[in-house]
């Protein structure tokens, strides 16, 4: 037995599924997790000594690979002032201007400790500053797991085939609408039945969690016009994208500019933060300045607030993010090549450094549709020999994997021979 093996049955004795989060339990591809010991660079090591090549950066956080020394020194020099104060503190004040700096919608910001935190607040202040009880949300994608966003998710709530959870009341449900991603005119439709009751849109400006779909040219344009039209509060929720897609977020990338926007993931460096803000007219009724109320114990806390800010500078390298979507590239291209010298039907998306692969004969993934056709079985299969050949991708045909500096190009031709073995054996 391995000792992640074992590990995860003692795990289950005192956790749920043996696990802190579900996606962590491999339920999407069958078999036991793998438990982790250490990580540096673009390199995994479990705890029976095999290395991986990582491409889930703990979910999108590691753009800058594991144990980055900027990272590290910035964690260590911030705890020897102390852990958390529960008051104000300077770093926040630089952090949030070196967020206003870079995103292009955000005025103001508050911080916060994840993505759910995120998103759950700015539905809250979207809907306090509209007086409206509505948000139109998108099939298949995922915003955290507050009650009013866990309607048709995708993510872990996809991967176990539950995208709607007992336990959110069916009197809050309601106000969700849940429309198709990439479909504007299903948007409209939505907007003509209840425009003046949507509070507001939320969504991810690339779909991250039914792996990865990419708006189609004029979609976020066509959110941008619908929610301007009828007075409703745009949300991009970039707790994935942000800071990863480009340095100014998915809305640099595509150059349309939401009302509010969430982050999470990679600007807190692999510490727990997250954050939403947007306009200042907007961001004034959060309190203590205005009635919408969100509060945190942590929200803030130094010592996260100095490995986001490490993370942030460092990422404001010149064309960083160029090199790393050149590298997705590479790998998306390579994985292309080799399907095709199998005889493995397969389609890839990518963005910056954000990835996916779809086994499917559809020569263009844009759809929640088309993601749930995709072939699953040989997803597992493939995930598995990948596995053995020391390749960690994400556990799910749901999530979209992520390249990070540290990958070498290198590593990224080692991924592809390996991935060239594993389609052959398809
Ligand atoms: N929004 C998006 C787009 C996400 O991908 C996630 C997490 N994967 C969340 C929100 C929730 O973030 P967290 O897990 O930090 O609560």
């Amino acid at each position: 037995m391995t000792r992640s093996a074992e590990l995860f049955s003692q795990a289950k004795q005192y956790i749920p599924g043996g696990v802190n989060s579900p996606v962590r339990a491999f339920n999407g591809v069958g078999g036991t997790p793998l438990f982790f010991q250490r990580a540096d660079g673009a390199r995994l090591y479990d705890v029976d000594d095999n290395a991986y090549i990582d491409y889930v950066g703990s979910w999108g956080p590691m753009i800058l690979g594991h144990n980055h020394p900027a990272i590290k020194q910035a964690v260590l020099d911030a705890a020897e002032n102390g852990l958390s104060f529960g008051a104000p503190t300077e770093i926040e004040v630089t952090m949030a201007a070196k967020v206003v700096e870079l995103v292009p919608s955000i005025e103001k910001v508050r911080m916060v400790s994840s993505g759910t935190e995120a998103t759950m607040s700015a539905i809250r202040l979207a809907r306090g500053y509209t007086g409206r009880d509505k948000l139109l949300k998108f099939e298949g994608c995922y915003h955290g797991h507050a009650d009013s966003l866990l309607v048709k998710a995708g993510s872990g709530a996809l991967t176990l085939g539950e995208p709607t959870s007992p336990g959110v009341p069916e009197d809050v449900a309601k106000h969700t609408l849940t429309a198709t991603f990439n479909d504007i005119d299903n948007v409209k439709q939505f907007f003509a039945e209840y425009g003046d009751e949507i509070a507001c849109v939320i969504v991810e400006p690339v779909a991250g969690n039914m792996n990865c779909i990419p708006p189609l040219p004029g979609f976020l344009e066509g959110l941008r016009a619908l929610c301007d039209e009828h007075g409703s509060v745009l949300i991009f929720d970039e707790v994935m994208t942000g800071f990863r897609v480009a340095l100014g977020c998915a809305q640099a990338h595509y150059g349309v500019t939401p009302d509010l926007t969430t982050l999470g993931k990679v600007i807190g460096g692999g510490m727990p933060v997250g954050a939403f803000g947007g306009k200042a007219e907007i961001m004034a009724h959060i309190a203590p300045q205005g009635a919408v109320y969100q509060a945190g114990t942590l929200s803030g806390n130094p010592v996260a607030m100095a490995a986001g800010l490490a993370s942030l500078t460092e990422l404001q390298q010149p064309d960083l993010h160029l090199a790393l979507s050149a590298k997705a590239k590479m790998l998306a291209d390579g994985f292309k090549a080799e399907a095709d010298k199998a005889g493995i039907p397969l389609t890839i998306n990518q963005v910056g450094g954000m990835f996916g692969f779809f086994f499917t004969e559809a020569a263009e993934v844009s759809s929640f549709a088309q993601v749930t056709q995709c072939d699953l079985q040989r997803f597992q299969q493939f995930y598995h020999l990948m596995l053995a050949e020391g390749v960690y991708l994400a556990p799910s045909a749901y999530e979209a994997g992520f390249i990070s500096t540290a990958h070498s190009e290198a590593d990224i031709q080692a991924t592809i021979a390996a991935a060239g073995r594993c389609f052959a054996k398809l």
